[in-house]
């Protein structure tokens, strides 16, 4: 399966599970997870009208936008980081992506904060949660979730737009659920207490189609665009 037929094949799996849920697939932003995939690639996927591409590391996300075809394009490309952020590249971090979806500690969001109004930016962002102890994923826990938060909240240069999860995979995706809904429900508390954060990031190739019918705004997706072959 090339590219054109994977990326259709996924947009109508996103629509389904839409569906089935009683959404609107509108609300469903899906974000083409490029980390090892090259350059021409990436532009064939943005030929097909796919717009968000997801990235887990720095440095490469900075090669892949300096080389030759992705600079000239660039401007119509969102960018999201999706891997850990170690502090000392939040630097390069907030002048290459659009939201950052793993801010999961006090002093990262403090660095971060501080490296964007350098810049005189808004920095969107979202906060990872870890949501069993299994995982070996980075992210911040339920119980220092509300502190983080009210901190993130006094950093003039963030905006917080919701929260992120990566739990540990699993083969039958229906394993899954509990783990998104935890994430469902943990939002809905924080926003009890006055958080706005309307976005969900959860949900990869192997099981977004439950992460949407549990409330997933945003869907992480490599293998199943990308795995097959040029
Ligand atoms: C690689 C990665 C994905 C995409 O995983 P696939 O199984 O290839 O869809 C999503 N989120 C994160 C954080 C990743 O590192």
């Amino acid at each position: 399966m090339g590219i054109a037929e994977a990326l259709r094949t996924v947009r109508e799996r996103i629509e389904k599970a839409s569906l089935r849920a009683g959404r609107n697939h509108e609300e469903i932003k899906l974000i083409a997870v490029t980390k090892t995939v090259e350059p021409d690639r990436i532009l064939e996927a943005l030929r097909l009208g796919q717009r968000i591409f997801g990235e887990n590391r720095v440095q490469e996300t900075r090669r892949k936008v300096k080389s030759y075809e992705l600079r000239v394009k660039s401007e119509r490309i969102k960018w999201h980081l999706i891997g850990t952020l170690q502090k000392n590249k939040a630097k390069h971090a907030v002048q290459l992506f659009d939201l950052i979806h793993t801010i999961d500690s006090i002093d990262l969001a403090e660095e971060v904060n501080k490296q964007v109004e350098k810049i005189n930016k808004m920095q969107d962002v979202l906060v990872q949660v870890k949501l069993s102890e299994e995982e070996t994923k980075h992210g911040i826990s339920e119980k220092d979730l509300p502190v983080l938060l009210g901190k993130i909240r006094g950093l003039n240069n963030l905006k917080l737009k919701g929260l992120m999860a990566m739990p540990s995979f699993f083969e039958d995706s229906e394993k899954s659920r509990p783990y998104f809904r935890r994430l469902r429900e943990i939002r809905d508390e924080a926003e009890k207490n006055g958080f706005i954060l309307p976005e969900l990031s959860m949900g990869m190739s192997n099981d977004f189609e439950v992460a949407i019918e549990e409330g997933a705004t945003m869907v992480r997706i490599g293998t199943a665009i990308f795995a097959n072959g040029s």
